[in-house]
């Protein structure tokens, strides 16, 4: 019988967060303030639907009382995800100022950190001053608590997560130790690179003599016999896709710097400027030239340094602003439709890139273009810029070369795609893509669904 009151009241207490009765929500919540965080059936807190619903004074009290804004409900929604995607955007920016106790009024508001993107989270600190430092570096490599990832052909050493919950990431990264790798470390054909050290906030993550460093290497011999000390069940992801995809954002984070380096430095091996061979410095970030007198040893050169090759990606919107302009290359999985995307060439800024890129690619002519936000993607060393722009043109002539087919989507056709309705025309890139973000983003652009 009570616990029919209290579902009872519970029912109650997330109908009047709906509907927006806040004089009710506050009475009883000083009747009964542990409703707060309590659910429904499909997981929504009174949070969740207050945004859902766009009731900014009720988000506003329930925050004030401390409710949990990390929760999420059965779709993997915070409510502030909830707020962006009906296109309540000052509540999302209540939300979000709640989240770090940092009110940001100097710049435009944005929607999306852009840590929160797959691959961007900077768990580590680089501290690129140490690079130089040899003796320091030299201490921690032989540290017992350094902590060593290590990659095989560019594909890194994993274990299955055995607590995973159905949707989170299924492998975490294995954290070997020196006395794992010593062999593997004496090889020449393998390249150590440091990586950073784990963050002092974490302040009991100390060896004793400041914090603890990570280094990454990579063999493209099998390592396995001169492995020691390892998880049974540890392999090596198949690489890159899908395997890159399964990691925690953390994770995510660490292989996002350790393979765009790795992999700068199996391709680059020799002086691109003469040819000759190379010795590896600063802690795996830099390459000299070994021949005396090569030109590539006077002043600063690009071609002693990891690459990053810049890439636009962009969600090219119809002028009448209710559909989007999709297409897939021949390689995605059948039914997958993204935006389109492209090198930027040399000497080309990032709005002519797009505006090229969309023309080529469909026969779309593009005006303005708006920078939304940014992912690493270290296959093998991209930043994706990720854009919207809008069309000025609607007549689609693909490049068969690059693109199988584009299409425009009405915002209802998206719309089912992201919530992986069954009766939905296409699907689109999972969530650790940024062409994701371009496109649940666009979305959230207007509340009238
Ligand atoms: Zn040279
Ligand atoms: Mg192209």
């Amino acid at each position: 019988m009570e616990l029919n009151v209290r579902d009872e009241l519970v029912k109650e207490f997330l109908d009047c967060s709906s509907r927006g009765d806040l004089e009710k929500i506050s009475s009883m919540m000083s009747h009964c303030s542990d409703l707060i965080d309590e659910r429904g059936e499909t997981g929504w807190t009174a949070l969740m639907l207050a945004a859902r619903h766009g009731h900014y004074e009720i988000t506003k009290l329930l925050l004030s009382k401390g409710c949990d804004t990390t929760a999420t409900n059965r779709s993997g929604q915070t409510a502030r995800d909830v707020a962006l995607f009906w296109g309540h955007r000052h509540i999302a920016r209540l939300l979000a100022d709640g989240r770090d106790g940092v009110v940001h009024h100097v710049l435009p508001e944005r929607e999306t950190d852009e840590a929160d993107i797959y691959f961007n989270r900077e768990f580590l600190n680089r501290m690129s001053e140490k690079r130089t430092d040899s003796e320091w570096l030299a201490a921690k490599r032989s540290s017992p608590h350094s902590v060593f990832i290590l990659f095989y052909n560019l594909n890194p050493l994993v274990s299955p997560r055995a607590d995973a919950n159905e949707g989170e990431p299924d492998v975490k990264l294995c954290k070997l130790k020196v006395t794992s790798v010593e062999e593997l470390l004496k090889q020449s054909n393998t390249v150590l690179i440091f990586l950073g050290a784990e963050k002092q906030e974490r302040r009991l993550e100390t060896d004793g003599d400041g914090p603890i460093a990570w280094f990454a290497l990579n063999t493209e011999d099998d390592p396995s016999k001169l492995l020691k000390v390892k998880d049974p069940n540890s392999f090596f992801l198949k690489g890159p896709m899908p395997g890159l995809l399964m990691l925690s954002d953390n994770d995510a984070g660490v292989v996002a710097q350790a393979r765009a380096v790795l992999a700068w430095h199996s391709r680059y091996g020799f002086c691109p400027t003469c040819g000759s061979e190379t010795g590896v410095e600063e802690g795996g970030y830099k390459r000299t030239c070994l021949r005396a007198g090569c030109k590539s040893l006077q002043g600063i050169h690009n071609t002693c340094y990891p690459r990053v090759d810049p890439v636009v990606i962009m969600l090219v919107i119809h002028p009448d602003g209710n559909q989007c302009l999709l297409g897939r290359k021949k390689s995605f999985p059948s039914g997958m439709f993204s935006c389109l995307a492209g090198f930027i060439e040399a000497g080309e800024s990032v709005e002519a890139a797009v505006r090229r890129e969309v023309q080529e690619e469909s026969g779309v002519l593009v005006g303005q273009v708006q920078y939304q936000t940014c992912q690493a993607w270290p296959m093998p060393s991209c930043l994706m810029i990720g854009c919207h722009c809008v069309a000025l043109t609607t007549d689609i002539s693909v490049d068969k070369n690059e693109i199988e087919e584009a299409r425009w989507f009405t915002r209802q056709q998206v719309i089912n795609a992201l919530v992986k309705d069954k009766h939905a025309a296409f699907n689109i890139p999972p969530k650790q893509a940024v062409a994701h973000y371009l496109i649940k983003h666009w979305i959230g652009f207007n509340s009238n669904l």
